[in-house]
C-alpha cells in the first residue's frame, strides 16, 4: 500500500517514515507528495489540531495520485491556558523560527509554578477530496528553564518527559518514537489501514 505525507517539514517526515516501518512492518510505502512545493499551501483555519489536518489532507488529497495524509501537531501548556497550541508553529510570529518560539515559551511562564504541558497530533488521511478518517496522539511532559539537547525539533529542548528522565531534545530519535504524540496517532492510523494482526508494534 503506498501513502503520500504531504508536509516540508523534514523533523516530521523522518519520524512519520520511522513510524510506518515500525507499526506497517514493510506493508506501507510513504512518500512525500510529489510536487508539494508547487501547490500554494492550504491555510490552517481551524480551531483544532483535528480541524487544521482534516482542512489540510482534503485539500491535498486533490493534488495526490491516491492516499494522502497530513498532521497538525502542536504543544499546549497547562498555565497558558493550552497556548500556543494551533499556534505553536508561529507562536513568536509568522516564519519565526523555534529559537524565537522557544524563547516566547519560556518568558510566558516566568513565574509560573505549572510547568505541565502536552504535545498533541492529529492526523486525518483523505483521498480524492474524501476524508477517511482522523488519528489522535498525545504525550505528557513539562517545559523546564532553559533548552536541554539538540535532538528533534521545535519544542523538544524544552519537554522534559519524565518517563525518559530527560527532554525530548536529549533523548535519541529511536526512544522519542516510542512515546511521541505523532507516532502514537500515526500508530492509530496504520491499524485503521491494515488488517489488526499486521499492525501490532
Ligand atoms: P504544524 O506544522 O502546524 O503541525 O506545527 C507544528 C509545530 O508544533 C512545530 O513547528 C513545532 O513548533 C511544534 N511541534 C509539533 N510537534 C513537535 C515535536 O514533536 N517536537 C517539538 N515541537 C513540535
Amino acid at each position: 500500500m503506498r501513502l503520500y505525507a504531504a508536509t516540508t517539514n523534514p523533523g516530521k517526515l523522518r519520524e512519520f517514515r520511522q513510524a510506518v516501518e515500525r507499526f506497517g512492518r514493510g506493508r506501507i510505502e510513504l512518500l512525500p507528495l510529489p510536487g508539494l512545493e508547487d501547490i500554494p499551501p492550504c491555510e490552517e483555519t481551524g480551531a483544532t489540531f483535528e480541524e487544521n489536518a482534516a482542512q489540510k489532507a482534503l485539500y491535498y488529497s486533490r493534488h495526490a495520485p491516491g492516499m494522502v495524509f497530513t498532521d497538525d501537531s502542536g504543544l499546549e501548556a497547562a498555565a497558558l491556558n493550552g497556548e500556543p497550541g494551533v499556534r505553536s508553529a508561529r507562536f513568536a510570529g509568522e516564519g519565526a523560527g523555534d529559537k524565537a518560539n522557544n524563547r516566547l515559551l519560556l518568558e510566558r511562564l516566568v513565574g509560573k509554578d505549572d510547568r505541565r504541558a502536552r504535545f498533541v497530533c492529529a492526523v486525518a488521511l483523505a483521498e480524492g477530496g474524501r476524508l477517511h478518517g482522523r488519528f489522535r496522539g498525545e504525550v505528557e511532559g513539562w517545559i523546564v528553564d532553559a533548552e536541554r539537547g539538540g535532538n528533534g525539533f521545535g519544542y523538544d529542548p524544552l519537554f522534559f518527559y519524565a518517563p525518559f528522565g530527560c527532554t525530548f531534545g536529549e533523548a535519541s530519535p529511536e526512544r522519542k518514537l516510542e512515546v511521541s504524540h505523532r507516532a502514537r496517532a500515526l500508530e492509530q492510523m496504520v491499524r485503521w489501514l491494515l488488517p489488526a494482526e499486521a499492525a501490532g508494534a
